[in-house]
């Protein structure tokens, strides 16, 4: 396997080769910060936090799975010219380090979930996820060393409390390669961090107003693990926190005996993975579909949520609407 990965490394290598120093001039010649974001939902924080003094690239763009994506050696090409990527962490994004050591990426790696406190992958997804146990690659044996084995649910910026560590390590990120932005970084992050807070606020308030009972949903893959401690809601999910490995005939058959024995009322749907499953599963209950919860990834800019506040406001009013009686 160890052969393979150094053939797949080559060829991505030898495909960057002649680009990657044509790059290095470009950051002069806009003045700007330029920043990479692996996914949506960072690619939106660094644009309030960075403001007009950072050009942002997202990789993973709006309504994409991060889980399940592959870098371009474009993507490699806009990384070796950045001076700061954002990642999630947590393991989130499986493809980063290939990708970071394919582009020759020399600037600041941020891991905007350092310092949030990690959920614990629940204990039966640990066998579930295929020809992982077989093939570990690079990416997966070096996350597991940064958490001492422990497997984490990368989801943390669904509590609105994690978005503000988030936000927090993108300004002082910022502050540390242009401190010459120093005030404007700390001027937009404290704007945006009581917005935060106030949205926080919102969806707590939201969420208490519902009937207890009625706090139960589906979604398919188990994204919603941090929004269900933050704000009060049972998550039940096929998937596990990858999108990665499907749910089996047995997981399905376990979720239809809950929603008919716990009377679960609604099943929502996610912007980010095929419907099919849910359809099937409202069919069968007759729960019915509560509509779409963006989970791993915004909308676009004319959707519902195409920004990190409009996804906790839509899927808190999604939630409201389905649940309140
Ligand atoms: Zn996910």
């Amino acid at each position: 396997m160890w052969n393979r990965l150094v053939t797949v490394l080559g060829t991505f290598l030898v495909l960057l080769g002649v680009s990657l120093t044509a790059h290095a001039a470009d950051n002069a010649a806009s003045g700007k910060v330029k920043t990479v974001a692996s996914f949506s939902v960072l690619g939106d924080m660094v644009k309030n936090v960075g403001g007009d003094r950072v050009e942002v690239t997202t990789l993973v763009g709006p309504n994409g799975d991060a889980h399940v994506f592959n870098p371009t050696p474009a993507d490699a090409r806009t990384l070796a010219s950045a001076d700061i990527f954002f990642v999630n962490g947590l393991g989130f994004e499986g493809w980063m380090e290939r990708l970071e050591n394919a582009s020759g990426f020399k600037g600041a790696l941020v891991v905007t979930s350092g310092g949030v406190m990690p959920i614990a992958m629940r204990a039966e997804e640990g066998h579930d996820h295929g020809n992982e146990a077989d093939e570990p690659d690079q990416a997966e044996a070096e996350d597991h060393d940064a958490y001492a084995g422990q497997v984490s649910d990368p989801h943390a910026w669904q509590n609105l409390f994690n978005g503000k560590i988030y936000v927090t390590n993108i300004r002082d990120a910022l502050i540390a390669v242009d401190p010459d932005g120093a005030d404007v970084y700390e001027a937009n992050a404290a704007k945006y961090l009581a917005a935060i807070d106030a949205e926080d606020q919102a969806v707590k308030a939201a969420i208490a107003s519902l009937p207890k009972a009625r706090r139960k949903i589906i979604t398919s893959h188990d994204a919603f693990g941090y929004f269900g401690n933050a704000y009060g809601l049972e998550i039940i999910a096929p998937e596990g926190v990858s999108t990665e490995s499907e749910a089996s005939a047995q997981d399905v058959a376990k979720i239809i005996r809950q929603i008919r024995e716990e009377k679960i009322p609604a099943v929502f749907l996610e912007n980010i993975t095929d419907r099919r499953l849910l359809d099937q599963i409202a069919k069968e209950t007759g729960a019915k579909i509560g509509g779409v919860l963006y989970s791993d990834a915004l909308s676009d800019k004319d959707g519902p949520a195409p920004t990190y506040l409009d996804m906790f406001r839509h899927n808190a009013g999604a939630l409201t609407a389905a649940l309140s009686s």
